[in-house]
């Protein structure tokens, strides 16, 4: 097998006749040697009876469906455990990553790139998203070890070195645009033009987009936990400045009036921190308890993979 191509549907059945079509179009150009793996995570519509029905009249497709909606990151892992080719293609299902860019990539790929990454420039997004986008990206930035950089998603081409070194990470909570920075390998980016999905409607809401925010900040380091220990550092260096320039002006002036409004504030504020402190502690502490569960990342339902070969 020379190329797999590893696509996650959420109830995608308005879209998948296109990206198949396309999709096979486009590696036919390329060779026979392929293999396309659709994971449907737990679709609702009729997702999964698609995928059965083009697997029934090409050999060329996989698919694995799972008995609930377990998310993307656990539908590409499962794409990417029974993936057999030399190269592998992570892609959505929308048709947003275009699937004209494989051969490119796999030229690349056999130059010796073992990441060969797509990055996207950011036409027609809403202005908010791409601005949002940007800021949480700078953040982040600064706050975990590994490089994130704007506009690189999950649609990329893996040597089968980079997928089995990325295989070998099993935590629970999977962030995988840390994951793959983390393994490193050799990485070529080439950029590409945005496009929007060709039909049906994205997955994501502001508030999934926030949840996802703070995984990807959470699930690397421990920095903010850090940070959380120099927040209460600076505000006890503050507090006992404070008291000292209280007993001073006692000694010397006597007793004041009493500080209302000091007093509230030194609360409200000491108590903020002390929320968000242990805010960030718990985060942490839940993971620990996801992970020493260590349940699957998913359960499959039906598969035309051979399930002994897993
Ligand atoms: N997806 C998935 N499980 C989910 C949500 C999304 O497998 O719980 C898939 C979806 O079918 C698509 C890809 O992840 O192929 C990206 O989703 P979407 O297009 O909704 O995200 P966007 O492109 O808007 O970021
Ligand atoms: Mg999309």
């Amino acid at each position: 097998m020379l190329i797999s191509a590893v696509l996650p549907c959420y109830n995608e059945e308005k879209v998948l006749p296109m990206t198949y079509g396309e999709l096979t179009a486009e590696l036919q150009k390329i060779t026979d040697e392929y293999e396309m793996i659709f994971v449907d995570d737990g679709s609702r519509d009729g997702t999964c009876r698609l995928l059965k029905e083009f697997a029934g009249r090409d050999s060329h497709v996989k698919y694995i469906s799972f008995s609930r909606n377990f998310g993307k990151e656990s539908a590409m892992l499962a794409g990417l455990r029974y993936s057999s080719g030399e190269f592998t293609v992570i892609m959505d299902s929308d048709l947003q990553h275009p699937p004209e860019l494989i051969g490119q990539m796999l030229e690349f790929g056999r130059q010796g790139y073992d990441q060969v990454i797509a990055q996207r420039d950011r036409t027609g997004d809403k202005r908010w998203g791409s601005f949002f986008a940007r800021a949480y990206y700078r953040l982040v930035d600064r706050l975990i070890d590994v490089e994130l950089t704007d506009g690189i998603g999950d649609f990329r081409m893996l040597s089968r070195k980079a997928l089995d070194a990325l295989l070998t990470m099993n935590e629970y909570n999977r962030f995988s645009k840390g994951l793959f920075s983390w393994i490193g390998f050799k990485e070529k980016i080439i950029s590409y033009r945005n496009r929007s999905r060709a039909a049906g409607e994205s997955k994501w809401s502001f508030r999934s987009l926030v949840h996802y925010g703070v995984d990807g900040v959470l699930s690397f380091n421990n920095k903010p936990l850090r940070f959380c220990i120099f927040i209460g550092g600076f505000a006890i260096l503050l507090s006992l400045l404070y008291v000292m320039f209280l007993l001073l002006s006692i000694l010397f002036k006597g007793i004041d009036l009493p500080g209302y409004f000091t007093t509230i504030f030194t609360i409200c504020f000491f108590g903020g921190v002390q929320l968000i402190s242990l805010g960030i502690v718990g985060e942490y502490v839940g993971r620990i308890y996801y992970e020493v569960k260590r349940r699957p990342h998913y359960l499959v339902d039906e598969t035309n993979f051979d399930q002994a070969r897993k």
